[in-house]
């Protein structure tokens, strides 16, 4: 307990009040409680998308992209919005370095999964090995062996990502679909053929790169990738409160390692 108390201040990161618990996160309860799941009136059924009315959807129900066929996976689970406390925990969690609250993040995204919902390998989106050396850790593998653990199906590092990219912040959708094309090499392809595939990141953005790798996927045999995410943006909300790198140092403690 007194190791913990130097590594951590006794106070919560979000709300600053005292923590008087033995957690190995500097989170308190709840903060944790009042993480709220996502709602949508309206929403693509194969990318669920949220809208805010029900005009961007046809008759089926799909978004004007999964119409197109340009979304590469057959369905997306998020947990919630990437935007306030949650936003602030995935900041906490992938820049401050604190990746013991993996496992408070992994049961959220639990919430998010249907039950009864089948699925034989879980793969995390994997992070270029440059950026996971520099950080430390592949913030989407340990969100990946949570979820694992917690649905007791395998995990399998079955995604390589052939060269390193900018960060895909503060691109348009069209040109994050340029940056990852051709992103993703499946190296395993024998571990995944023929299997339903449940794809697992921190956030679904434009969904490009969930897309790319769920294509990279599927062309190595998969029979069906679903997407898991602990937040999704919300663009119903404009402007979208994009993470700068002024409030990732605040959220992550002045810890600055700034890098998608
Ligand atoms: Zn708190
Ligand atoms: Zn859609």
């Amino acid at each position: 307990m007194r190791l913990l108390s130097i590594l951590f201040p006794d106070q919560c990161r979000l709300c600053e009040s005292p923590l008087n618990t033995t957690k190995r996160y500097p989170v308190c309860p709840s903060c944790l409680r009042s993480l709220v799941a996502f709602q949508a009136d309206y929403f693509c059924v194969a990318c669920r998308t949220p809208f805010s009315t029900p005009f961007p959807l046809n008759e089926q129900g799909l978004c004007g992209l999964c119409r197109r066929g340009l979304v590469g996976f057959d369905a997306a689970f998020s947990f919630g919005a990437y935007e306030g406390s949650l936003q602030k925990l995935i900041l906490l969690f992938k820049y401050g370095g604190v990746h013991t609250l993996a496992a408070p993040l992994g049961q959220l995204m639990m919430k998010a999964f249907p039950p009864g919902f089948a699925i034989d390998v879980i793969v995390p989106v994997p992070m270029h090995w440059w950026r996971a050396w520099r950080r430390g850790f592949n913030q989407a593998e340990l969100l990946a062996k949570e979820v694992s653990r917690r649905a007791g199906v395998r995990m399998c590092r079955a995604v390589r990502r052939k060269r390193w990219t900018p960060p895909q912040a503060g691109l348009s959708n069209r040109a994050r679909r340029q940056n990852v094309s051709g992103l993703f090499e499946v190296t395993k392809p024998a571990e995944i053929r023929g299997l339903h595939v449940l794809l697992v990141d921190d956030v679904l953005t434009t969904g490009a790169t969930a897309s790319a790798c769920a294509s990279a996927l599927k062309r190595a045999g998969a029979r069906a990738v679903s997407v898991l995410t602990l937040a999704r943006a919300d663009r119903r909300v404009e402007p979208f409160p994009l993470p700068t790198p002024k409030t990732i140092a605040a959220a992550s403690g002045g810890i600055s390692n700034v890098e998608s």
